[in-house]
């Protein structure tokens, strides 16, 4: 029974011993753990701090690429009203449909020239009315 105790106590002892062994290692293991993480926190924090400079940048390079198409657009708008109003400038002198207008009545058999305009020209040419075309069509 004694020697059973004895027994018993040593392999308790030993156990602990083992289970210390354990705990140390598992200590040990856990600030390895703990300093792998931290150095990926480390590394994840310089990431982050990258990753705010550089949505920084494109924040400011959008802004001015917005501005910069604004400033586009608003002349292109510029450039597209002053055209409007040159081709009604232009549509309002018409001056090829008018020509064509006096050249029509003209084959029509009627005088265009100041001396005779809008009367009949009877089936004859006439100098006058030529002459006036000419001046309107160079
Ligand atoms: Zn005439």
């Amino acid at each position: 029974m004694q020697k059973k105790q004895v027994q018993w106590t040593e392999l308790n002892i030993e156990v602990m011993y083992v289970k210390d062994r354990n705990f140390l290692d598992t200590v040990m293991e856990f600030e390895q753990q703990l300093e792998s993480l931290q150095g990926q926190f480390h590394a994840l924090k310089e990431f982050v701090a990258l990753m705010m400079e550089e949505h920084q940048t494109l924040q400011q390079e959008n802004f001015h690429l917005r501005q910069r198409l604004d400033e586009i657009h608003v002349a292109e708008e510029e450039a597209l009203k002053q055209s409007e109003m040159n081709a009604k400038k232009v549509s309002r002198i018409d001056i090829g449909e008018g020509y064509d207008n006096l050249a029509r009545l003209y084959q029509e058999g009627f005088h265009v020239c100041h001396v005779h305009f809008g009367s009949s020209r009877k089936g004859e040419d006439c100098l006058f009315c030529l002459s006036f075309l000419n001046k309107q069509n160079g």
